[in-house]
């Protein structure tokens, strides 16, 4: 397991900025495991503290557990959202040395006296070592920074340091959303959870049954993965969007394809083996030589093999790694 780790070392001299986005991208999104927003945590600590390195981009353990224990202090005490991570060694650390000082819990962490913040500091840095810093490192696989909990120095990619310096308002943003994200999912905070739900799906069509009769109507009626026959009002039909909608956010005829039920269920989000991209650009070419198709989809007009190509290989960039084969 990567959090044992009591050093890492950087594996790789030469990252390019594709590398470090799409690594990013898996870290963020629910495609890396999290049991707790550490990750978060360590990642908006390491923001902060971009411009407070070394020549050699180093920062210490330190700088690193200051702002992490900020971050932590403000959500658990003072937000007093600790569930989900209630039993997390940063939470329980916090609780105690707020309950044992009588700290009123709307006490922001800049308030607190220097020596309970030490204190905080202190402790957090000792679960960071166990809990944090590695874990981090394994799943950005040794690419992002280097640490060692004997000197206690934490050494930043020069490109990666590059790279968060460079798109630092993004990567807060990003960083933000997914944190507030996973605590809202904790917490049940239905009305905050809910309207981020809703912007996410903003775009979403509530039925894909006009496309699903479109298909019906001018090709095969079987699944286009594996091949089982299809019929019109049959609960079995269903359409598929071949590269999934949560990357592509709309849905276009040239994207979606009738398939079985049990074939849209298992591939689900996502990306289908390559074989299929080449059997879905020949489908398209057929789509195109009925323009009145033109009245379903306008996006028909500007379709073109190329597209297809690039979102099937950029979705995959962007962390849609997981390639689905029909059972
Ligand atoms: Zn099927």
């Amino acid at each position: 397991m990567s959090h044992k780790l009591k050093v890492g070392e950087l594996k790789a001299l030469y990252l390019t900025e594709e590398q470090i986005w799409r690594t990013f991208t898996i870290v963020l999104t629910a495609r890396s495991k999290k049991s707790a927003t550490y990750k978060f945590g360590l990642l908006k600590a390491m923001v902060e503290n971009l411009y407070q390195v070394d020549e050699q981009g180093q920062v210490t353990y330190d700088q690193l557990a200051y702002s992490f224990t900020k971050i932590y202090w403000n959500l658990v005490i003072h937000h007093q959202l600790e569930q989900g991570t209630r039993g997390s060694a940063v939470v329980n650390r916090l609780l105690d040395i707020q309950s044992q000082g009588n700290i009123p819990r709307d006490v922001t962490f800049d308030k607190l006296d220097p020596t309970i913040q030490l204190r905080a500091v202190k402790q957090v840095k000792s679960v960071m070592k166990t809990n944090v810093f590695g874990a981090l490192y394994g799943d950005t696989h040794g690419a992002f920074y280097a640490f060692d909990h004997k000197t206690e120095q934490f050494q930043f990619h020069k490109a990666v340091l590059t790279f968060m310096r460079k798109y630092q308002r993004l990567m807060v943003d990003l960083i933000n959303y997914h944190m507030a994200k996973m605590i809202e999912q904790l917490n049940e905070v239905p009305n905050v959870h809910y309207l981020l739900d809703k912007v996410e799906s903003i775009a979403k069509r509530s039925t894909l049954k006009p496309f699903e009769n479109v298909l019906l109507q001018y090709f095969e009626q079987s699944c286009f993965y594996c091949g089982r026959s299809l019929a019109k009002g049959d609960v079995q039909t269903h359409v598929d969007h071949f590269i999934p909608w949560s990357f592509v956010q709309s849905d276009h005829l040239w994207n979606l394809v009738l398939t079985c039920r049990r074939c849209n269920t298992s591939k689900n989000d996502k990306i289908p083996v390559r074989d299929y991209l080449d059997d879905v650009v020949e489908r398209n070419e057929s789509l195109l030589t009925y323009p009145e198709l033109v009245v379903h989809d306008r996006d028909l007009l500007h379709y073109k093999e190329e597209k297809m190509v690039h979102l099937y290989e950029y979705s995959i960039q962007n962390g849609y790694e997981d390639i689905w084969l029909p059972s």
